[in-house]
């Protein structure tokens, strides 16, 4: 009897022990909740502060890098003494180093505080990854280095994923490889480690044979603000802030990042991504189908006519900068200083295309663009860019959902200018499509710029020798014709490149080509020949890091 007691009173005193452990854990679980819904806040505090700090920081620098190149430009001009230039071009370089560092920073925060998203949408695979190669092909050139590219077979053409960070991750890798190698090589290889379910899995390695990192550094480099020994930062510059995104960009590309390293002997990062493959076809080299990548650098300015252009821009320095920039190019400028007045002088004044700042007081450059669209006459269509200091994809987005044409970061620079203004003039640029992930991915036909396909296939027909040289007649035709009396090509000359020009795979130069008539404007022309230079140099890096 007395021990059925003991047991009912242990019993009770458990049951109050766990009811009361009970309460403590839903306590604690409360407590956790709170603080989790207060970092969250205090994470989207941060970033929502840091890109405002970052918008502001960036449109003073806007005018540093601006006013340096314009007088860089005049000194060239005016033929001026070397001390000029040289402080000029410390600051020019000291600008484009701090909003590199700002760049990181916004990104280290975003990655950090979970407010990161990668864009997606279709791009071409081995063009993006060619394009960042050849980006980099001066600076390691300059060194005395080699920089080469292989793509194995099986490297699909077209993929799914965020073709901007994939480029970045690789411009940071060969930034660095280039950077810590005095003589000798670096080679970028990319090949396919397989394809599940929609799903393509791609491995890049980048490899050096430079400095190389000693074995205990080899874990730290990846680490925020961290470098292999402290007395690199004055060596070689750099904050130490590149490998810490790269690797959280790749795990955010569901990859990993690594190094392998011997000291003295070089280095070999690599790392794995995985892109969305719809279709079957996706994965075909054979398949010649697609549309250019997000953006293809083009190191030649072909002259537009000179247009009328109306800036809209509230900072006055800016608009000082951007107008100079402008006039230098041949257009015509008028100024007005918010949204309000740009959609007045829009419908009073005869104007080519806008310039419309986003931030503005009163009205705002996206609900300015909107009225103009809204116009119920054919100034509804006018070609409007914008010009924004935020450096966020969703700015990009609100443009093209606001109405505008096209978009140029801040600092802007006289050729991301130009090449703006040609973007949003030519009437075959669109937008590159965002991905609906239930529809297959879209595909541009033939208005691709560069398919390196094409080339693949003429080098397994004819060999490399005999389609190194055919290649090399090809570009010296197209570039003679490009800078014909500095005019840009002829109507005749356009025919004559266009009916060869998709064997070497300029898919748009050969369609624009056929397309123009006899009397084609001078502006068809120039565009013609804006789209032709900017192939042709696509495809002599082609020939050089594939061929040579
Ligand atoms: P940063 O280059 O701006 O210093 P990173 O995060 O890109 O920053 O690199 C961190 C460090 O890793 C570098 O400072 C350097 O010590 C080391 N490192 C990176 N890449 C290489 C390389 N290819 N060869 C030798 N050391 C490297």
């Amino acid at each position: 009897m007395q021990s059925a007691y003991k047991r009912r009173d242990t019993l009770i005193s458990l049951r109050r022990k766990l009811h009361r452990a009970e309460a403590k854990w839903q306590e604690a679980e409360a407590e956790l909740k709170t603080a989790r819904e207060a970092a969250d806040l205090a994470g989207l505090a941060q970033t929502k502060f840091l890109a405002m700090m970052s918008h502001e920081i960036r449109t003073p620098l806007n005018g540093i890098i601006g006013m340096a190149a314009l007088m860089l430009d005049s000194t060239e001009e005016q033929k001026q003494a070397g001390e000029d230039r040289h402080s000029l071009g410390v600051i020019m370089q000291s600008g484009e180093h701090l909003l590199q560092l700002l760049n990181d920073i916004l990104d280290v925060t975003r990655l950090e505080s979970g407010q990161f998203r990668l864009e997606e949408t279709a791009f071409d695979v081995r063009t993006t990854i060619s394009s960042a190669v050849s980006l980099m092909q001066p600076q390691v050139q300059r060194k005395g280095l080699k920089l080469s590219l292989s793509f194995t077979d099986d490297v699909p053409l077209r993929a799914g994923g965020d073709a901007g960070r994939l480029r970045q991750i690789l411009l940071n890798l060969i930034g660095n490889a280039a950077k810590f190698t005095e003589t000798g090589s670096v080679s970028v290889a990319v090949s396919r480690l397989g394809y599940t379910d929609g799903t393509v899995r791609l491995e890049c390695r980048v490899s050096d044979t430079g400095i190389g990192i000693a074995p205990e550094s080899l874990s730290r480099i990846f680490e925020e603000f961290t470098q292999a020994d402290t007395s690199i930062a004055r060596r070689f510059g750099g904050s130490g802030l590149g490998l810490a995104i790269s690797r959280r960009l790749v795990a955010e590309m569901g990859g990993t990042l690594t190094a392998e390293s011997v000291q003295g002997q070089g280095s070999v990062f690599r790392f794995d991504i995985q892109l969305r493959a719809r279709r079957a076809s996706d994965l075909a080299v054979t398949n010649l189908s697609g549309s250019e990548p997000a953006s293809i650098v083009s190191t030649v300015a072909v002259k537009l006519t000179p247009k009328r252009v109306l800036v809209a821009e509230d900072n006055a320095t800016n608009r000082l900068v951007v107008t100079r920039m402008l006039e230098r190019l041949g257009h015509s400028v008028e100024t007005v200083t918010n949204g309000r007045e740009a959609v007045e002088a829009v419908q009073t004044g005869t104007y080519d295309v806008v310039l419309m700042d986003v931030m503005m007081p009163e009205m705002d450059g996206l609900q300015a663009t909107m009225a103009i669209r809204a116009l119920l006459s054919a100034k509804a269509h006018l070609p409007i860019i914008g010009l924004t200091a935020n450096a966020e994809p969703s700015d990009a987005l609100a443009c093209r959902q606001a109405g505008m044409n096209g978009f140029a970061t801040k600092p802007i620079s006289s050729e991301r200018l130009s090449q703006a203004m040609h973007a949003a003039l030519a009437p075959m640029q669109a937008p590159e499509p965002a991905i609906d992930p239930q529809q297959p991915l879209p595909y541009a036909g033939e208005n691709r710029l560069f398919d390196p396909a094409v080339l693949d296939q003429l080098v397994m027909r004819s060999g490399k020798a005999e389609a190194s040289s055919a290649i090399a007649d090809f570009i010296e035709h197209s570039t003679a014709a490009i800078s014909r009396q500095h005019l840009g090509a002829t109507v005749p000359d356009a025919r004559a490149i266009a009916a060869t020009a998709a064997s070497f795979g300029l898919m748009r130069a050969a369609r624009m080509g056929l397309d123009l008539t006899d009397c084609a404007s001078a502006d068809a022309l120039a565009v013609f020949t804006q789209v032709l230079s900017q192939s042709v140099e696509e495809l002599r890096s082609w020939r050089r890091l594939t061929l040579l």
